[in-house]
């Protein structure tokens, strides 16, 4: 072969296999078949990454969060996580554990514990909830701890809960719990999440010996004795 011709069967493959990696990845990577990590911000929200392509993208409800749980809500314009009384930060997502923590009450009855999210039945529109369960679980715990209590669901939460090296969990509140049933319900129920059909106690109080609770049959959210045990799914926020 001339050195001419070799020289153009090198440039002609070049350039086949050049357009091949074109026609491969469009900018949207589209031949990639993802897999996908996290990307934690810690300030402005968190991003999954490709490990293979490294395209980055929004978590999405549904998706495996960082903690080996499961997004059950996303804002991207980021929501008020209540930290204490009276600070909050800007959060985006929510992450319910992977499996539930050990059925137990709530509290003790004849108690209202002070800054808690806390409504009556008749109460009309409830109060968004939404980033109250992290403050809210802080209260009820140190309250139940004062009262000699050592084994309510905040108790075991905060003291158990502990995925993917992840601590900070807390019970959602009514409106957190609500979204998680939303997700169940798109999922088709059955035995999605390893969540219970039963139900569960949310951190949101109702006067002085219940608290609200939903049922992830029906999606019913109504009142329970705060004494009685009920099961419990951890979950936690992050930016
Ligand atoms: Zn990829």
């Amino acid at each position: 072969m001339k050195s001419t011709k070799k020289f153009y069967v090198v440039i002609v493959t070049i350039a086949i296999v050049w357009l091949i990696l074109i026609a491969c990845n469009d900018g949207s990577n589209a031949g990639c078949s993802h897999d996908w990590g996290w990307e934690i911000n810690g300030v402005s929200i968190s991003k999954k990454i490709c490990s293979k392509c490294g395209e980055k993208t929004n978590g999405a409800i549904g998706d495996t969060g960082p903690a080996g749980g499961i997004i059950f809500y996303v804002n991207a314009n980021g929501f008020d996580l209540h930290v204490t009384e009276i600070t909050t930060v800007t959060a985006y997502y929510l992450e319910a554990a992977p499996v539930d923590e050990i059925p137990s009450a709530w509290g003790k009855l004849g108690t209202l514990i002070p800054g808690v999210a806390s409504f009556n039945v008749t109460e009309t529109p409830y109060p968004d909830t939404i980033g109250c369960g992290n403050r809210d679980t802080d209260l009820i715990f140190y309250y139940n701890e004062h009262e000699g209590l050592t084994d309510t669901a905040v108790q075991i939460i905060k003291s158990n809960a502990n995925y993917g090296g992840y601590t900070g969990w807390f019970l959602p509140s009514r409106d957190e719990l609500n979204e998680l049933y939303k997700l169940y319900v798109k999922k088709g129920k059955g035995s999605y999440g390893a969540l219970n059909a039963t139900g569960y106690f949310s951190s949101t109080e109702c006067g002085f010996n219940g608290a609200w609770k939903q049922s992830f049959n029906s999606g019913d959210q109504d009142v329970t004795s705060k004494d009685l045990s009920m099961n419990i799914r951890a979950i936690r926020a992050f930016q």
